[in-house]
C-alpha cells in the first residue's frame, strides 16, 4: 500500500498531500536541525541516567511512607544530573506545573519577602498563586509582596525595569521561559542567561527561578546551565515524554530544593518520604523519550505554521522563527475555521476520535472555548491537542504530538477539515 492511499483511507486527500509536499520539502533542513538537537538531548538524558546508576531495582515503587525508595532517589538524581543542579524533587505528588511553581515559590519565600517577575505578566494560573487576583491561600495572604518588570513592546527583557524592580526585599526573581498563551516570543536559554546576568549585577544573592514549562529539550542547554537557581516544570508536558501519568519537578540548589521538599511533605521529613506507587517506570521511560517526543511536537508546530501561512492565516511564532517551546498559535478571524481545525485534530486522535468538539462554556473563561484532545494521559499537552476561546481574533493554540508521523497526520487532517467545510481552497 502506498503512503498516499494510506492517507486517503485515513481521511487525508491527495489534494491536501500535494499542497503539503512542497512545504515539507522546504522544512527539511529545519527538521534536520531539530533532530540534531534531539540527538544531543537524548545522549544527555542517557548520560544522566547512567551517572545516577539507575538499575532495574529502581523501577519498583514503594507504598505507605515510601522510606528508602531507591527508584525515587535515582529519578531525582537523574533530573539533577540532566539539569546540572545539586538536587531535584520529582514527584507524582506534585500534581501539575502550577503546583510545582506554587511549591517552589511558597517554600522559598517568607512573610515580608518580595517576588519579582522579570518576564512581565506570568502564566494565568500563577495570578492566583501570587495573589495578583485575590485567592484563598495565595502568597499575598502570607505577606509576600509582588512586582512585575514589564517587557519591551517586542517582548524582550527590559533591563531598566528589571534593575528598578529589584530592592532589598526581593527574594525570588521569576522568569517564564515559554510564552505560554501570550503573544510575546518565547525566550531562548541564551536570552534568559543575559537576564540572569543583569539580575546578578544588581543583587548576587536573590533566588532566580525559571518556569521551564514547555521548554525542556528544545535546546542543548537548560536555564540551570546559565545560572538559574531553580528550574520548575510539569511532567504532563515535555519531560514526562507522554508517558508520565502525573507529576512535576523542581531542580536546583540544595537549599531551594530542600525547602520545597519540607513544604511538600513536612518539616523534618522532606525528601525522605513519599511513596512512588507504580509510576516510576513511566517517569523514567517518559524522561528517556522526552527529547524525541519534544522534537516531534516542535516539527508538528512548524508544519502547522508553514501550512497555515501558505493558506494566508496569521501564525505565532512564524514557521521560520527559531523554536524554544512546543506551542503554535494560528489566528483565523473566523470561529468556524477554529472549530473545524479542532475537529480535524480530534479526528486524527488515537483515543476519542469518534467525538466531535463543539464550543462550550468553561469555568474561568468569559467566552465559549473549543478544544480537541484525544490523549492517553488526560489533559496532556504533550499529546496532539488544540484549544482556544471563541472570541476575536479567533486564535487556536496547537501543541503536542507524541510521534512526528502522528503530529503530521493531525495537521493534515486539520487542513482537510477546513477544506471540506469550504473555509479554504487548496
Ligand atoms: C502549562 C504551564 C504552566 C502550568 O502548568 P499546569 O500543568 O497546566 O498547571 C505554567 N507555566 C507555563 C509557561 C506553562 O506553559
Amino acid at each position: 500500500m502506498s503512503l498516499e492511499s494510506q492517507y486517503e483511507s485515513m481521511g487525508v486527500s491527495g489534494k491536501v498531500l500535494d499542497f503539503a509536499e512542497p512545504v515539507l520539502e522546504i522544512l527539511r533542513p529545519r527538521f534536520d536541525e531539530i533532530d540534531r538537537n534531539a540527538e544531543i538531548c537524548q545522549m544527555k538524558v542517557v548520560g544522566a541516567m547512567q551517572k545516577a546508576h539507575v538499575g532495574e531495582a529502581c523501577l519498583t515503587g514503594t507504598t505507605g511512607y515510601g522510606y528508602d525508595d531507591i527508584g525515587r532517589e535515582g529519578l531525582e538524581n537523574t533530573y539533577a544530573n540532566y539539569f546540572h543542579t545539586q538536587c531535584a524533587l520529582v514527584r507524582p505528588q506534585i500534581t501539575c506545573g502550577t503546583h510545582a511553581l506554587a511549591l517552589a515559590l511558597s517554600a522559598n519565600l517568607r512573610p515580608g519577602d518580595e517576588l519579582l517577575s522579570a518576564s512581565g505578566k506570568p502564566y494565568d494560573t500563577l495570578e492566583e498563586v501570587i495573589g495578583i487576583r485575590p485567592s484563598r491561600g495565595s502568597l499575598s495572604e502570607y505577606g509576600v509582596s509582588y512586582r512585575e518588570a514589564a517587557l519591551n513592546p517586542d517582548g524582550s527583557f527590559n533591563e531598566e525595569n528589571i534593575r528598578r524592580g529589584i530592592n532589598e526585599k526581593t527574594k525570588i526573581v521569576e522568569i517564564q521561559r515559554s510564552r505560554g498563551y501570550l503573544t510575546r516570543p518565547t525566550f531562548s536559554v541564551e536570552q534568559i542567561g543575559k537576564a540572569i546576568e543583569i539580575i546578578r549585577s544588581v543583587r548576587k544573592d536573590v533566588i532566580i527561578m525559571v518556569d521551564n514549562c514547555y521548554g525542556e529539550f528544545t535546546e542543548e542547554i537548560e536555564p540551570s546551565d546559565v545560572g538559574a537557581d531553580m528550574v520548575v516544570g510539569s511532567l504532563i508536558k515535555n519531560p514526562g515524554g507522554g508517558l508520565a501519568p502525573t507529576g512535576g519537578y523542581i531542580a536546583g540548589t540544595e537549599e531551594c530544593v530542600e525547602n520545597a521538599a519540607v513544604r511538600l511533605t513536612a518539616p523534618g521529613l522532606g525528601k525522605e518520604v513519599g511513596a512512588t506507587l507504580n509510576v516510576l517506570p513511566q517517569m523514567y521511560q517518559g524522561f528517556f523519550l522526552g527529547p524525541t517526543v519534544t522534537a516531534s511536537a516542535v516539527k508538528g508546530a512548524i508544519l502547522a505554521a508553514a501550512l497555515y501561512e501558505k493558506l494566508g492565516f496569521e501564525t505565532n511564532p512564524k514557521s521560520t522563527d527559531r523554536r524554544y517551546d512546543t506551542v503554535q498559535a494560528v489566528t483565523f478571524h473566523n470561529p468556524d475555521a477554529m472549530v473545524a481545525f479542532c475537529q480535524g485534530i480530534q479526528a486524527a486522535a488515537p483515543i476519542d476520535s469518534f467525538v466531535t468538539p463543539y464550543p462550550d462554556d468553561m469555568p474561568g473563561y468569559d467566552s465559549k472555548v473549543v478544544m480537541a484532545a484525544g490523549a492517553f494521559v488526560s489533559g496532556s499537552t504533550m499529546e496532539l491537542s488544540a484549544d482556544g476561546p471563541i472570541r476575536e481574533p479567533y486564535t487556536i493554540y496547537f501543541q503536542g504530538g507524541l510521534t512526528w508521523p502522528h503530529a503530521k497526520y493531525g495537521v493534515l487532517r486539520s487542513v482537510q477539515a477546513l477544506a471540506d467545510k469550504g473555509l479554504i481552497t487548496l
